[in-house]
């Protein structure tokens, strides 16, 4: 690893690949985005993307991927000292009294840990940098290889196999463009022959604008009934259209969860389309579209495609050719197993961590909270509210890919757009309809008594157990989809066990 460092090291001036805040900050500037990378021995993640892709969500996806475990504990370790200070009464509160002992006390958790999340998100590679810590050492080609010289340039590009093998995971930043660039899937082939599949992670570049958009949603729910219901609106109105008000105000951040609910289907469904009908002979590259004579300068240009065949046929025997049909084999599995069954189209994980608002919310009332019993309910009731949403997440998927498998959704543009229409509504039925079933806001006119502990527990593990259930289906489903599906040979061919083994 030295040595091949050392001699590439060579020839890119000393410069071998480059700490995330490169990315984050740089960028736009090739000379110096290069000025930032450095020699190392280790590399982190090899970056795979297409050069076409907007820059913007490529750097929401990588800071989502280096600084999302910092940004949870931050923001949970500031929205744990909020409740503390809210609870000794240092901090402002919103008291909601609906009558009948029922008393709400609304902090500012939720809303910190938005805050402090977004921000060491946005930011935490800076802290680490700020203190000492390189954090995630990436190789990001244009930041790693010399953009101003065309000797240092071509150098780099075709040492790039190197960084490649040496780096401990592929990262591909997908997109729909992703497989259709020859450079892309010459960067897998090296990668898969080398380290084998189960070191690739692939992140869908929309996938984090949708956390961020679903983290927002939730927080804007979090604050949205408490301040119409200090509001003194709902004094003002009959009980039985209170229901009404609340759900409205409810509903355009059930909108946002919704469209992002169902652009994430969407990319998933095309991520699984491509995977299985993957070719790697019929991707595209800009020597080829451009008839091998430069846009810019007239002059003729070295054809990519022949040095790419060359290097993919040293690794496979069959050439593109076996490696596309290794790829068709064995990427579908490899993507539900990395982003889970397609109805909860992102990891559940990072969905627990965009639904934190919501928790803290709960915890500053079941903290804060008068009389003990309501303290243990509304503590019971937000504990499970997770499951509650994501029964809502995961019917609404059901729905939403029935819709897709009856309709053959990727066929046009239209069909997807009224799709996303279909998503938005459904998710914020689905969404305000959950949350309206536990929350202690719904149902509560003000001569109403507070919910019993033990009836609150039995209906939330009722509740809880279903998502459970539904995402254990869902799971095993898709495995057995795969196994007896069309796609999956009889026999496997010979070089996917070699590579599985590898
Ligand atoms: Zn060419």
């Amino acid at each position: 690893m030295s040595t091949l460092l050392a001699e590439a090291g060579e020839l890119l001036s000393a410069h071998g690949a480059t700490a995330l805040s490169t990315i984050a900050t740089g960028g736009s500037d090739d000379a110096n985005s290069y000025r930032h990378s450095f020699s190392t021995r280790v590399i982190h993640r090899f970056i795979s993307h297409s050069w076409r892709d907007p820059v913007l969500l490529k750097r929401m996806a990588l800071l989502w991927e280096s600084n999302a475990g910092t940004a949870f504990a931050f923001g949970s370790a500031a929205a744990s000292v909020s409740a503390a200070a809210t609870r000794a009464g240092h901090l402002p509160t919103l008291v909601l009294d609906y009558g009948g002992g029922l008393v709400n006390v609304i902090g500012l958790s939720s809303s910190v840990y938005a805050f402090c999340f977004l921000v060491s998100l946005a930011y935490g590679h800076r802290l680490a940098r700020a203190l000492g810590l390189r954090g995630m050492i990436v190789f990001w080609d244009k930041a790693c290889i010399r953009q101003d010289d065309e000797r240092l340039k071509a150098a780099g590009i075709t040492h790039i196999h190197e960084f490649i093998v040496a780096s401990d995971r592929l990262l591909i930043l997908w997109s729909e463009d992703y497989f259709e660039r020859l450079w892309c899937n010459f960067e897998l082939a090296c990668f898969l022959r080398a380290r084998g599949l189960s070191h690739v992670n692939l992140v869908p570049i929309a996938a984090t604008r949708h956390q961020v958009a679903i983290l927002l949603a939730i927080q804007y729910m979090s604050v949205a009934v408490p301040v119409l219901a200090a509001s003194g609106v709902p004094a003002a109105i009959s009980a039985t259209s209170l229901d009404a008000v609340f759900a409205c105000s409810l509903m355009p951040g059930g909108l946002v969860f919704g469209y992002a609910h169902a652009s994430a289907i969407v990319a998933r469904l095309r991520l699984q389309q491509q995977a299985a009908a993957f070719d790697a002979r019929a991707a595209r590259c800009f020597c080829c579209d451009h008839g091998h004579t430069s846009p810019e300068t007239g002059a003729t240009m070295a054809c990519d495609r022949e040095f790419v065949e060359r290097v993919v046929q040293d690794r496979f025997d069959g050439g593109l050719a076996q490696f596309s049909q290794i790829v068709r084999e064995a990427l579908p599995a490899h993507v539900d197993a990395l982003l889970g069954p397609a109805l909860f189209p992102m990891p559940i994980w990072r969905f627990a961590i965009v639904y934190m608002p919501f928790v803290w919310l709960g915890v500053d009332i079941a903290l804060c909270s008068p009389d003990a019993g309501v303290r243990r309910s509304n503590a019971l009731e937000f504990g499970f509210g997770f499951g509650f949403l994501l029964t809502g997440v995961g019917l609404n998927g059901l729905l939403l890919t029935a819709v897709a498998a009856r309709t053959d959704l990727l066929a046009s543009a239209t069909r997807r757009r009224l799709f996303l229409a279909l998503g938005s509504a459904t998710g914020a039925v689905a969404f305000v309809l959950g949350w309206g079933k536990w929350d202690a806001f719904f149902n509560v006119p003000s001569s109403a008594p507070p919910r019993r502990a033990g009836e609150t527990a039995a209906v939330c593990t009722a509740a809880a157990a279903l998502p459970v259930l539904l995402y254990a289906g869902a799971s095993v489903g898709g495995r057995a989809r795969t196994a007896a599906g069309p796609r999956q040979p009889a026999q496997p061919h010979e070089a996917t066990r070699s590579i599985a083994l590898l």
